[in-house]
């Protein structure tokens, strides 16, 4: 039998590691294995490797080398955005007996959601969970609504994982930004209806989905804190950052040694964090431009052949304000796992939706917040093209697709005649 080729669609769960990438790392592992920590020669090249990595991450993001913390990942960089904020204002005598609010959306990737309803659960904050709609966009108005005088947080994802759709961070900025001014005139003029003492209400992003494809620039998108991970951009996993926007009313919440100026303990992954730099810094050359176009291309030619050539199939999520390698789909009558399974054996990797939850039967919380029924929800596809990704992939994507969806709803058809 002819070995069956493997065709990778699953980008947002995970990239290869990029081969100059791979290289800069491998030293780390050997000759220059220094802890960053220790003071000999051997640390201090280590710790010069980081300092570098920090230098070439800021430069991306537009800020200060200081303002860069480096993690084990978005999932820790979420956590810490979120516990951190909220650790720094209960300590704040002031605050003593204020639950403070959070604002995030209903379908942000599960280490936001659960932190944040874990932290309800225990009473220490309230949260506003924003409706998403059909076009999988949170609307600028609903942000402007939920506003509290108790709102200390306010977390928003960039680029969401499973229907891949751009949320608008700058616009969100930019109202919180003109609400902190509102508040300021009328805090001087003594009319305030927000508490006098409050500070401000800190930005986040979690732009794990996007920092391939959009501009992280954290000044024009106006945030105060950005997640992000390195295996979602060629890089090696186990690794990510946080920007924290200096002065930021933030504390460490992983008690331990002084690394990352006291932000974050933990030996640092020396490896990881020089190639999660390596790889950022890939993004920006003009082959990554080129690239990036390619794939759009490629993944808007999916789209239409999809929707052309299978019955009873739609998109997820807004086209137009969407990543440039995502395609989420629903095909009614079909199961989405029985789809998975059947393309995994046909050589096409894709996935239901995101990877961190794909052990559980539960319909997506995704599709479910665009308002979609559970049997829909069950039914979606998510393809995501990545750099290696060629015409004749979604040629044979495309083709095998149909089929299998042809074939499961025959099956289901069957079932259901069996049951009359
Ligand atoms: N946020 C988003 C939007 C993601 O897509 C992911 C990865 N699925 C994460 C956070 C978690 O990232 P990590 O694997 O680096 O913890």
């Amino acid at each position: 039998m002819p070995k069956i080729k493997r065709i990778y669609l699953d980008h947002a769960a995970t990239t290869p590691v990029d081969p100059v990438v791979f290289a800069k790392i491998r030293p780390y592992f050997s000759e220059k294995f220094g802890n960053p920590m220790s003071v000999h020669s051997f640390g201090q090249e280590a710790m010069a490797a980081v300092d570098q990595a920090r230098v070439q991450v800021a430069y991306f993001l537009r800020c200060q080398p200081k303002e860069i913390v480096f993690t084990s990942g978005a999932t820790e960089s979420n956590n810490l955005a979120i516990r951190g904020t909220l650790k720094a204002y209960q300590a704040k005598k002031e605050n003593q007996g204020v639950i403070p609010h959070i604002i995030t959306t209903q379908f942000e990737h599960h280490c936001v959601l659960n932190t944040c309803q874990e932290l309800e659960k225990e009473g220490q904050i309230e949260v506003t969970y924003l409706s998403v709609y059909a076009d999988g966009l949170v609307r600028l108005a609903d942000v402007k609504r939920a506003l509290k005088s108790n709102t200390i947080l306010v977390s928003v994802m960039y680029v969401n994982n499973e229907i891949g759709t751009v949320q608008p961070i700058v616009e969100i900025g930019q109202l919180l930004r003109e609400a902190h001014s509102v508040e300021r005139i009328a805090r001087n003029s003594k009319r305030s209806t927000f508490r006098d003492t409050r500070s401000k209400i800190l930005f986040h992003t979690d732009a794990t989905q996007a920092v391939n494809y959009f501009d992280c620039d954290v000044n024009k998108l106006d945030v105060d804190l950005l997640s992000l991970s390195g295996h979602k951009i060629y890089g090696p996993k186990g690794v990510g950052a946080l920007f924290i926007r200096d002065k930021s009313a933030i504390t460490h919440v992983q008690s331990g040694g002084d690394q990352e100026a006291g932000m974050r303990a933990g030996t640092h992954n020396v490896p990881g964090i020089v190639g999660m730099a390596e790889a950022i810094r890939q993004i920006k050359s003009s082959k990554s431009k080129v690239k990036n176009n390619e794939i759009l291309k490629l993944r808007n030619y999916l789209i239409k052949k999809v929707l052309k050539e299978i019955p009873k199939s739609h998109l997820n999520g807004s086209l137009d304000q969407r990543s440039p390698n995502n395609a989420n789909f629903r095909f009614d009558d079909v199961e989405g796992e029985g789809l998975i399974l059947s393309l995994d054996m046909e050589g096409v990797a894709a996935s239901t939706g995101s990877a961190c939850s794909s052990g559980s039967l539960d319909p997506s919380h995704v599709l479910l917040a665009l308002g979609l029924k559970h049997e829909q929800a069950h039914g979606s596809l998510r393809l995501t093209l990545g750099k290696s990704t060629t015409k004749q992939e979604i040629e044979y994507a495309v083709k095998i697709l149909k089929k299998i969806v042809s074939r499961l709803r025959k099956i289901s058809g069957d079932v259901l005649k069996e049951f009359k």
